[in-house]
């Protein structure tokens, strides 16, 4: 069995200056907002509050600046993500197309999507989604039916996506799909990323509405929609390769475990501070955020050194979720039966018990993560 090695890492006082500043923006501009809507997390979309943080330098931080990004050091976004994180803020307008889709294009379409799209995400004003998951392909992303077939001078798609978040604002999808067979060898073969408009023809997009009544999902669905050749990501037949690196952007950032801030929060504002029960219970969930943010942080260092924190990562989303997965039930604990009906607490702890358990579903199931987990420590 390989040893699991996650470096300590400190922010330093740079790194401090600048939370002071996020923080103080964040102060102004989240002023209105109430506990309950903070406690929709990175799940609250607005497209105003993306451009500000566009405005202000904080959306592809570490990018080189010929894709507008500011060639910021990981961890200085990683201060940036906390604090957004930690206050609850509407960042799922432009959150995926930051943290992963923009990042794919720099790295598989260099000289051609990247320049084109990049730029506007880091202002803010570009979206995007993720289309990987198909009906009967989540896990096992090698069954995806939805296929490409060249044409002159493209490609025309045809199938369909599911569970895409956001695609209802999103401008584009990066859509995994099958292009070649899987040559009877590897199940991995024969798929391809392409960049797609959402607004071009043949493209419907139809709301699911999710266990809290919200609409965040949605099912995509392609009829013969034609896409340049330029829209193909990378290379025909790499789509394997290319989707696992867009699954380890997805998978190492902080809010893998700063998801439900609010309801801790909101607890620790309730609290008696005499009472022995309450002190136990709370400074176990904080003493789990702690060691929770200790391993992050040292993801996001294992980042800035350019090294791969796929299995660190994955624990720390497995971990994560289940800690917050938990945290409902302490509230209940702790004040259940006492809950003033339409308070803050009310609002938060009704939005957090419903959303909790798409933490070990969304970016891989819990039994996924574990998987990875073995495999990177020689276990399977
Ligand atoms: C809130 C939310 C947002 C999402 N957003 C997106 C999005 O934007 N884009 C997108 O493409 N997808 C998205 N998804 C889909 C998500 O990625 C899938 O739900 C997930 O990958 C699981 O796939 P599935 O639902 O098909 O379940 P399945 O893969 O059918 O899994 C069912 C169960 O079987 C278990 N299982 C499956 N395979 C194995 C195995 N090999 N070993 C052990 N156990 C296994 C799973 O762990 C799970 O418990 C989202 C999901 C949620 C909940």
């Amino acid at each position: 069995m390989q040893a699991l090695d996650i470096q300590p890492c400190s922010l330093n006082a740079q790194h401090e200056r600048l939370r002071d500043e996020v923080r103080q923006f964040l102060a102004v501009e989240l002023a209105g907002m109430s506990p309950g809507e903070r406690a929709r997390n990175w799940n609250g979309a607005d497209p105003d509050f993306s451009r500000k943080l566009g405005a202000r330098g904080w959306l592809g931080m570490t990018w080189p600046k010929r894709y507008g990004g500011h060639e910021r050091s990981p961890l200085e976004r990683y201060v940036v993500l906390e604090e957004l994180l930690a206050a609850g803020a509407p960042v799922f307008a432009h959150w995926i197309a930051e943290r992963q889709s923009a990042p794919l294009l720099m790295r598989f379409a260099p000289e051609t999507l990247a320049p084109r799209v990049a730029p506007g995400v880091a202002r803010g004003e570009i979206y995007m989604c993720i289309g990987m998951s198909e009906p009967d392909s989540g896990s096992d992303l090698a069954s995806i039916r939805t296929r490409a077939v060249q044409r002159d001078g493209g490609w025309v798609i045809n199938g369909s996506k599911l569970w895409t978040s956001g695609a209802q604002f999103c401008h584009y999808m990066i859509a995994l799909v099958r292009t070649g067979s899987d040559d009877g060898k590897n199940r991995h073969a024969g798929m391809s990323q392409f960049l797609v408009d959402l607004k071009a023809p043949g493209v419907t997009i139809r709301p699911i509405y999710n266990l809290m009544g919200d609409h965040d999902f949605n099912e995509v669905f392609f009829d013969d929609v034609f896409v340049s050749d330029e829209h193909l990501i990378g290379k025909a037949g790499d789509g394997w390769n290319q989707v696992t690196t867009e699954l380890s952007f997805e998978r190492s950032g902080p809010e893998r475990y700063l998801s439900s801030t609010q309801l801790l929060i909101e607890m620790l504002n309730k609290a008696d501070a005499s009472n022995a029960h309450h002190a136990v219970s709370l400074g176990r969930v904080v003493a789990s955020y702690g060691a929770l943010r200790q391993m992050s942080l040292g993801v996001a260092g294992m980042l800035a050194r350019g090294e791969d924190p796929a299995t660190p990562a994955s624990l720390v989303k497995d971990q994560g979720a289940l800690v917050e997965q938990g945290m409902p039930d302490v509230a209940h604990e702790l004040f259940g039966g006492r809950i003033v009906p339409g308070s803050d607490l009310d609002a938060v702890m009704r939005y957090t018990t419903r959303v909790v358990p798409s933490f070990s579903l969304r970016g891989g199931t819990r039994e996924i993560m574990r998987g990875i987990i073995a495999r990177g420590l020689g276990l399977r």
